[in-house]
């Protein structure tokens, strides 16, 4: 049975050589990650020529900065104790110097109320507001610790009046339109506004790029119902959110996020700091393997790797690794959630749920469905049966898009007249590949008057049976 989870790895410019991104597809990589917060449009050029030599398979997400706010450049690192004192200003092209600590966004002053916590490099340094004027934020520091440039800057829980899109993410944006990347992963999102404004931009464009909604702070968590009318797939960014909210507190919300996205139909991947001891250990720790095994228990649709694979000592090894653990995973949990009707065509809606019950009681090997926007095929995955689902898809992008989804394994097929049954040329391809015998029993999801009617049938029956006959 192959694995169903499936597996975003980050990849950096510096290490994107062809044989390493082989080895990594080969050990479990689905979907590769830009990171642009660290990327110029000529290296992110050069990961997606990389990965597009390797397989026309392997989904491309670009991931924006997002409204985030950093820490200016410093000469020297700021070496500080607990109760001193420094000053924050808000000075985007500033320096930080002596006792003053410049970040990127101007009206800082102003929107932090004083008694709030300022969190500096996810939290490795904490800061506490204590009084301000026009121009700086007094601050007490509350841990030793060391404020370098460029780095992170958190304030749980206040909503800093940041655009959602700096200039640098609008023309990344652009940048993956021209260049048919298939998902935008948008940082701190807030609300379904933050989504549309990457939306408008992607319309400008005529693209059909599917945006992940990056939730990483308290606004996104509350907001997700709306965030998700707008968004195709969520991101549950635990790097910002872990310091944006407190962390004990990040289990159960991933829990209920993963719940509410599975219920809507739409792909979620649970991300950071997965096997994080692995970008300098070849072995994770035990905290790590529940980490990785507990989203996988959540019926995530993917998990992430960030350093571990763009810049850690041992890439292929914890793809691996995160690909044995959600094997092991997989093998053996009760496999069937009672998600809720979501097409409009009713008599799809039912026949995706009956083919996954079907599959189940019956013991096939496989789901075969057609589908043209893939709607059907994420209400199949919604359901997160034991059978892979082979996603015959019409159009190369939305293959592409699909392989982010538990348990889908997509193919692009021509749309031939409709006539021929192309499910049935299919089933004969997919035994010839050995994804099942001909003597297998399979449940087909497909409809006769075309799949851009949506499926109208099942069928259970051998493979062999299924397979148009040579006379
Ligand atoms: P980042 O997002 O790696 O772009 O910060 C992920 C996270 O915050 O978890
Ligand atoms: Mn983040």
């Amino acid at each position: 049975m192959p694995r169903k989870t499936k597996i975003v790895a980050t990849i950096s410019d510096l290490h994107c050589q062809h044989d390493f991104l082989t080895a990594l597809h080969r050990a479990g990589m689905d979907v590769v990650r830009l990171n642009t917060a660290h990327m110029t449009h000529d290296s992110a050029m050069k990961v997606i020529t990389a990965v597009r030599g390797i397989s026309n398979k392997i989904a491309i997400l670009l991931d924006t900065k997002g409204p985030e706010i950093r820490t200016c450049v410093a000469d020297q690192p700021l070496k500080v104790s607990y109760e001193d004192r420094v000053r924050i200003m808000g000075d985007p092209l500033g320096q930080c110097a002596g006792d003053i600590i410049c970040v990127s966004h101007k009206d800082f002053v102003r929107d932090i109320p004083v008694g709030s916590s300022v969190l500096i490099d996810d939290g490795d340094v904490a800061l506490t507001v204590t009084d301000k004027d026009d121009v700086f934020l007094h601050c007490s520091v509350e841990n030793d610790g060391v404020i370098q440039g460029k780095k992170s800057v958190n304030i749980p829980s206040v909503h800093v009046k940041l655009p959602a899109l700096s200039r640098k993410d609008k023309d990344f944006i652009r940048f993956a339109a021209e260049q048919n990347l298939d998902f935008i992963a948008h940082s701190f999102v807030r609300n379904k506004e933050d989504v549309l404004a990457v939306q408008k931009i992607l319309d400008e464009k005529q693209s059909r790029i599917k945006i992940i909604a990056k939730i990483e702070n308290r606004e996104g968590v509350d907001n997700l119902d709306e965030i998700l009318d707008v968004a195709y797939g969520v991101m549950i960014a635990r790097g910002d959110l872990a310091v944006e909210i407190p962390a004990e507190k990040i289990p159960l919300i991933q829990k209920k996020m993963i719940k509410t996205c599975i219920n809507r139909h739409r792909p979620v991947i649970v991300a950071t700091q997965m096997l994080h001891s692995m970008i300098h250990s070849p072995r994770p720790t035990r905290a790590e393997v529940s980490d990785v095994a507990n989203a996988c228990l959540d019926h995530a649709d993917a998990l992430m790797l960030s350093g571990e694979t763009a810049n850690g000592r041992y890439p292929l090894e914890a793809v691996q690794t995160m690909a044995r653990i959600a094997e092991e995973v997989e093998a053996d949990r009760v496999s069937f959630l009672d998600t809720p009707y979501l097409l409009e065509n009713k008599v799809t809606a039912y026949l995706a749920k009956s083919a996954v019950k079907a599959s189940m009681r019956l013991n096939t090997r496989a789901i075969v469905a057609d589908s043209i926007s893939g709607q059907t095929i994420l209400a199949i995955a919604a359901y997160r049966g034991d059978n892979p689902i082979y996603a015959q898809i019409y159009d190369e992008q939305i293959m592409r898009v699909m392989g982010l989804s538990f348990g889908v394994f997509p193919d692009f097929i021509e749309r031939q007249d409709f006539n021929t049954d192309p499910i049935r040329k299919t089933i004969r391809r997919l035994v010839d590949e050995g994804k099942f015998e001909p003597g297998d029993l399979i449940t087909v999801l497909a409809g006769h008057f075309g799949c851009e009617h949506g499926a109208s049938y099942i069928e259970i029956s051998t493979a062999g049976s299924m397979v148009p006959r040579v006379c």
